[in-house]
Parts: C-alpha cells; structure tokens; sequence
C-alpha cells in the first residue's frame, strides 16, 4: 500500500467515477501494484490516482479534476518510456490504454489511431492492407510517446520519421478543451507535437499517412565483436549508395542463448538487423555486399512487415531493468569505432546493447525547422542500453552505459533523440536537443501551456 500519496474522501472519488467511463484505480484498490508498473522495471512510483480513459471526454474529465486539486499529471501511452515518463508519485496518471483503436482507410492510405495503442496493434491492422505506417521497431511500444518524440525506425529513411507522416491529432489542452490541429487547424500547435513530447496536450487519437509495404526482406548478420571497426566503418560508406529501401541498424550485443543456435551463446558481436522493403528479387543482389562481409552468423530471410517488427519481443519483456543513453552522429569514424568495440567487448549483462539507427536518406531530406526535430542532419540516433531482470546489476548497468557514453560523446554532433533519455535530462540536454527550434516551443508552450501543467515529459519550460 502506498504510504505517500494524497488520499482523497470516497465522495470526491465517487464523483469523478460518475463523470468518466473508464476506470479510477487508487492505491487502495487490489490491482494499483499492476497498473502502476511501467515498461522499465527501474521505475517504481506511486500515483494518488491512475484515472484508465476510454475517450476524449473521460480525458477532459480527467484534466479537469487535477487541474481542481491541483494534482501533478503524468500521462501514459504504451508506459515503454525509459525514464518513465509515463507515470509519477502523488499525482494522477492519465492512463490512455482504454483508447485503442486503428481505422485503416486503404483508399486514401491514412490510418487513425487511438492515443493510447501499441505499434503492434497499428502494424497489424494496417497489414491487413499491404501497408505500414514508419515508427518503432518493438511492436509493445506506444504510438503516443513515439510520435510525439520523433518516432524512427526500418522505414525511416524511405519514408521519414513517424512525425514525418502525422497528418492530424486531436487533444485535449491544458485547459480542458478539445481541438483538432493539422497544417490548417492550429499549425503552431501541430508543427510542436512533431517532436515536442507530451509537453503540449494529450493527443486522443492520432492521423497517419501510411505507405505500401507487404513482405519484406531482412534479419540478423553478425560479426566477431573482433571486427566491430571493419564493420562499422565499411557499412557507413555502404549506406552512401545503398537504396532507401534498405535499413539496418547497428547494435553490439551478446547473444543471450535461444533461439541463436549454442556455438553463439554468450559471446559477443557486431550485428547488423536488416530490412529491405524494395523489389524482393532483387534481395540477393541487395545484400551481395553484406555477404562478401563474410557474417558468422546469418538469419535473412523473407517475411512479413510486422514479423521484423516484433522480432525481439520476446527478449525484451515488460519488467526489465533499463538505463539509457543517447546521442547522434554525423559519421562512423575509426576512433569512434575502437570506442564501440572496446565498449562492446565489455558488455555486463547479457541483454545490454548499444545501437546506431541510421536516419539518412527521407528524415535528413526535410528542413530541421519544419519539425521540432532539430537533428536531421546527423546520419545515425546512437543509444546505448543497460538491460538486465535482476536490480542487483543495476549499479554496474549504469556505470558500464556512462563510461561508453563518455567515451562516444567526442565524437556526437550534440543534442540527443530524447525518446533514447532517461528522466530528469538538464535543461540544457533538452534544449541541445531542440537546437535552434526551443525558443519557438518555448513560445508555443507559453501559449497553450503557460502553467506547465503537462511537466511530467522532457520538459519545455513555458
Ligand atoms: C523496447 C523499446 C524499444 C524502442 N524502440 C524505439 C524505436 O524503434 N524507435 C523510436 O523512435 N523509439 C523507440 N523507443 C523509445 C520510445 O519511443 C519511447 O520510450 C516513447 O516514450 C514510448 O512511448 P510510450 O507511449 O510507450 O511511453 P509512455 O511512457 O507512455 O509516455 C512517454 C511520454 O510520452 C507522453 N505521451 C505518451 N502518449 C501520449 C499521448 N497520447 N498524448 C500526449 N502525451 C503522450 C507521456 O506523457 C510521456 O511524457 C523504444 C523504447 C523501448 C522501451
């Protein structure tokens, strides 16, 4: 039972239970352990109220009562934020997973999608058409906190980030109201939720462009950890003519045992994850280069869209213990590369990995004033993961993400992809990271958010 939160008389309660169809869960109720659980099992904070929305109006409902008490509020999508973002103590959390929906229009290729959905949910619906719509790469992922940091992933540098394809959004507003912004309607507003975070209102249902995308082409390869700088430096020039329809990204990683076949288990390695959504006959011609890389380890292969998609669901599982570290780089040179293989070879737990997500190509194609964005031309989103079950390992987690942080730093092109941060970044990480787009969200903040009511987020300071 929680010791710190604020208790409210049953009355109060029982009034707000009469205004929102969802349901409020309170610390004294059976099931409040579970639903404040997040993604990262490193977070562990107690909520006065976790308030499950089913629709926009339980949504105002909800603002309104906090504004009322004067509650903190957190807001939840898909609760995978590293930081945990998505939950805080005392307050009330604004939980979305009640509005879930995706409504594929094949005709027009757009898809809406409930603000509190998952990337698997929105991949399998759209599946169902032959197309997709470019976000994450781990299907249990919120669309909600994805989008509205940038969203990247395979798709990334044929079709852009995910805020690349956003058409519309409906929010309710620090004050309780409810609008629809696009380009037309409110363009200030949208043009900040395009990487602004949550700092601007809870986005209640989302409007997508979706692309034509059906089986594709894709897996691991795998390297000697030895080779991390011959790989990585011979992939960065690869890149320079390799078809947007390739993408793969960098990770140094120890392969934790099934489904990798024995003589792997527990060794360290470059690997490279592929997706190739072009012409599938053309997938061998694609990948001879790779092959001439001669991997140790191969797993390519045809398969559908959302199977790449939730390739590491299983290994990752809710309730791991999580810390993160980010930055991007322009470029791979050999001293950054000696860094990662040095870094690699020492990797403390079996699930900590460090990646380089290549955002060439249709995310550097656009001006970084027409999003918030700002980073547009780095060429890799560089993070760096401590992942383990056990909190005993936590410390040397932390320490080891730190220590490679350090030693890659030198060579990052500053600021960092904020979806990639823990909590609680400086101010100073924060506005790195917007660039010479802060101030302009700093004016819209004051404009539609002049309390820093939505302050549980990486926060702009109105
Ligand atoms: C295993 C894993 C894989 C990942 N892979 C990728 C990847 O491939 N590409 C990528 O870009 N990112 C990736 N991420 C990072 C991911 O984008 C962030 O963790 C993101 O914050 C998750 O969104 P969420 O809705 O699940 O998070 P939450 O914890 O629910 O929320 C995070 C933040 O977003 C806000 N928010 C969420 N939904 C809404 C909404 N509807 N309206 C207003 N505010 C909202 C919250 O208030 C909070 O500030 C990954 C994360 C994990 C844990």
């Amino acid at each position: 039972m929680n010791q710190t939160a604020t208790i409210f008389q049953p009355a109060v309660i029982e009034n707000l239970q009469k205004q929102v169809r969802g349901k409020i869960i309170l610390p004294s109720d059976k099931n409040y352990d579970q639903a404040r659980k997040v993604y990262n099992a490193m977070i562990d904070k107690h909520p006065a109220m976790i308030v499950i929305c089913t629709d926009a109006g339980d949504v105002q409902e909800a603002v309104k009562f906090a504004k009322e008490n004067d509650l903190m509020v957190a807001v939840r999508g898909g609760g995978h934020n590293g930081g945990g973002l998505g939950i805080c103590d005392d307050g009330m959390v604004i939980d979305l997973s009640g509005i879930k929906y995706v409504r594929v229009d094949p005709s027009a290729k757009t898809v809406r999608v409930g603000g509190g959905s998952l990337l698997g949910e929105v991949d399998h619906a759209t599946h169902a058409f032959r197309l997709a719509v470019p976000a994450g790469i781990v299907s249990t992922t919120g669309i909600g906190g994805l989008t509205l940091g940038g969203g990247l992933g395979y798709l990334s540098r044929k079709y852009g980030l995910t805020i690349d394809n956003l058409l519309e959004a409906d929010m309710v507003l620090a004050d309780g109201s409810f609008v629809t912004v696009n380009e037309q309607k409110m363009p200030d507003l949208f043009w900040a939720i395009k990487g602004g975070g949550g700092n601007f209102g809870i986005v209640t249902s989302f409007l997508f462009r979706a692309h034509e995308v059906d089986m594709i082409y894709g897996g691991v390869t795998l390297w000697p950890i030895e080779n991390t700088v011959e790989i990585m430096t011979w992939y960065d020039k690869f890149l320079n003519t390799a078809p947007g329809e390739l993408s793969g990204f960098i990770a140094t990683l120890e392969i934790p045992g099934p489904p990798f076949p024995e003589n792997l288990h527990h060794k360290k390695f470059c690997g490279i994850v592929w997706c190739f959504t072009g012409d599938l006959d053309k997938a061998d011609e694609i990948f001879r280069p790779v092959r001439d890389k001669q991997p140790v380890f191969e797993h390519l292969g045809e398969m559908p869209f959302p199977a790449i998609q939730s390739l590491f669901d299983g290994l990752l599982l809710p309730g791991l213990q999580w810390y993160w570290k980010a930055d991007f780089f322009k470029g791979l040179t050999p001293e950054l590369c000696e860094q990662v293989k040095k870094f690699g070879s020492s990797i403390p737990t079996p699930l900590s990995q460090m990646h380089l997500y290549v955002i060439d190509g249709a995310v550097s194609g656009i001006d970084n004033s027409q999003t918030p964005w700002a980073h547009r031309d780095a060429k890799y989103a560089g993070v760096i993961i401590g992942v383990d079950p056990d909190a005993a390992n936590k410390d040397k987690m932390i320490t080891w993400c730190r220590d490679f942080w350090n030693a890659m730093h030198p060579f990052s092109s500053g600021g960092s992809y904020l979806n990639f941060e823990m909590s609680g970044e400086s101010d100073e990480k924060v506005k790195s990271s917007y660039g010479e787009n802060y101030k302009r969200l700093q004016d819209i903040k004051r404009k539609y958010d002049p309390e820093n009511f939505f302050k549980v987020n990486q926060n702009i300071r109105p």
